[in-house]
């Protein structure tokens, strides 16, 4: 048995689209559980759309998301350079190799005159494509093409009859009649190879066994096909993973929010619930497990149980997800991922550094829950601010009013003033005591301490909150609580 062998193959044109991730994913997973070997190639072959730095995102992105590579760029491997403008001679060869046998062509035809058919057959609503002006000429014309100095690109000699199918993995036999194919450009005229030549020649010489990824690729599998046929090279398997759409059943794009997987770690999303969501974007175990570490995932993913319908983005799910993962932190793990995200999101008011043992204990309250790490920002803020704003109204609690609101936190801050020890065991008993004396329920009374205390009226629980805010900064608010009735 050869081992089996998967790419991710991304271009460098900017951040990582979630949808790129969801490929690597799927194709290390596949590596992984298959005990072969995952490949990272970089194909910037688009001189236009490069964008500096991004391969070193793409690496630190995939890093963080533990799928680890065991060839690409900086890591060695047998097959290397793994980044394709590294690999330009080779491209070269397969194209004049391809030529040279007579199943690619050279094509003088200029961008204007592609650009006159173009118009031409949109306005006579013609199929678009190149109509193959150049794939016949004889050897005096094509000399004398030269002569006049143009720089010909490389195409493609597609079969004008029959037809190519592809054995998919995930979507069965594919079959593509040869009259509906184009005869696709090989080498450009600045001398870089396309998407097609550089993809085939690469994932012959890395010895990829099975290509994985994305739909929209599939129809770029016959013309690919027919390449690995006429380079007289061995066909890999192929497994073209189901899209991913936004909630209007749209392609995900910008237009549904965040989409670079950058953002998504930005928002305090943990890697685990990427990987884990992702894999439950068309792909499942049964119908009802829904949590998946990467090692559950290695050791259950099959791409037989990779469905064929796109799959639907739910914001909803992802944040219930990161949720779950959230609280299966330790406190410690949880404090040291939320830190920075204090430091950024909490007012500029705050003084940072924030001090590490008193924003852990603050964080303990929250981490049950926080959604994202972002928003321990807005879960603790008045832990942090003394000056918030609330409604005053607020702090009478059901069946009181502005006085025996007034009158209840007054006593309540006498007392708490004397109350020693501070600590939430001591507190709960010693309240609940202080409301039965003055004749109130005890959520009337935590209600309203709860709001002098944050200035909301959803929180963590009350004690809890006092012991970790401290004596001096319990008092001090419900003092201005105090004040504010007053007024
Ligand atoms: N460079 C292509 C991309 O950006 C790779 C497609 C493939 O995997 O063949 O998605």
């Amino acid at each position: 048995m050869t081992q089996v062998r998967t790419r991710f193959a991304p271009s460098p044109t900017g951040f990582l689209h979630i949808g790129s991730i969801h490929t690597a994913l799927f194709a290390w997973l596949y590596a992984r559980q298959q005990k072969g070997v995952f490949i990272l190639r970089i194909e910037d072959t688009d001189n236009v759309r490069k964008v500096e730095g991004a391969v070193e995102a793409i690496m630190d992105d995939l890093r963080w998301l533990g799928l680890d590579c065991d060839e690409g760029p900086g890591l060695g491997g047998q097959h290397g350079p793994y980044i394709q403008s590294e690999r330009l001679p080779l491209y070269k060869v397969a194209a004049q190799k391809l030529v040279d046998c007579g199943a690619a062509y050279k094509c003088y035809c200029s961008q204007e005159r592609l650009e006159q058919l173009r118009e031409f057959q949109t306005n006579n609503k013609l199929p678009p494509g190149y109509d193959r002006r150049c794939r016949n000429l004889t050897d005096a014309e094509r000399a004398e093409k030269e002569k006049e100095g143009i720089t010909p690109v490389i195409r493609f000699k597609t079969p004008l009859d029959g037809q190519t199918t592809i054995h998919d993995l995930i979507w069965g036999d594919v079959t593509f009649k040869h009259n509906t194919l184009e005869d696709l450009v090989l080498m450009k005229s600045d001398g870089f190879p396309t998407y097609h030549l550089a993809n085939v020649v690469d994932d012959h010489d890395m010895q990829i066994t099975h290509v994985i990824r994305a739909e929209e690729w599939m129809s770029s599998g016959p013309c690919h096909i027919l390449l690995y046929n006429a380079l007289g090279y061995e066909v890999p398997q192929f497994a073209h993973l189901p899209m991913m759409l936004g909630k209007d059943r749209a392609k995900l794009g910008k237009r549904h929010g965040s989409t670079s997987i950058g953002q998504f770690r930005e928002e305090g999303y943990l890697p685990e619930t990427m990987i884990n969501f992702l894999a439950l974007m068309g792909w499942s175990l049964d119908d009802k497990t829904e949590i998946f570490s990467l090692q559950d995932l290695i050791k259950y993913f099959t791409i037989e149980r990779v469905s064929k319908t796109s799959a639907v983005f739910n914001h909803e799910k992802l944040e219930w997800l990161n949720g779950v993962y959230i609280r299966k932190l330790t406190p410690e793990e949880f404090a040291k991922k939320a830190m920075p995200f204090l430091e950024r999101w909490l007012p500029e008011s705050v003084k940072k550094p924030i001090n590490p043992v008193y924003t852990g204990r603050v964080l303990a309250l929250v981490q049950d829950r926080a959604r994202t790490l972002k928003e321990t920002a807005a879960l603790t803020e008045y832990f942090f601010v003394d000056v918030y704003e609330y409604n005053s109204t607020d702090l009478i609690s059901k069946g009181m009013d502005v006085e025996k609101t007034r009158q209840a936190l007054t006593i309540a801050g006498e007392r708490l003033a004397k109350q020693t020890p501070f600590d939430a065991a001591s507190l709960e008993p010693m309240l609940r005591a202080l409301a039965e004396e003055l004749g109130l329920k005890a959520g009337q009374l935590f209600g309203s301490l709860r709001t002098a205390i944050t200035g909301r009226t959803a929180t963590p629980p009350l004690f809890q909150m006092m012991d970790v805010l401290g004596k001096e900064r319990t008092l001090y608010r419900i003092q201005d609580a105090v004040k504010r009735l007053e007024s």
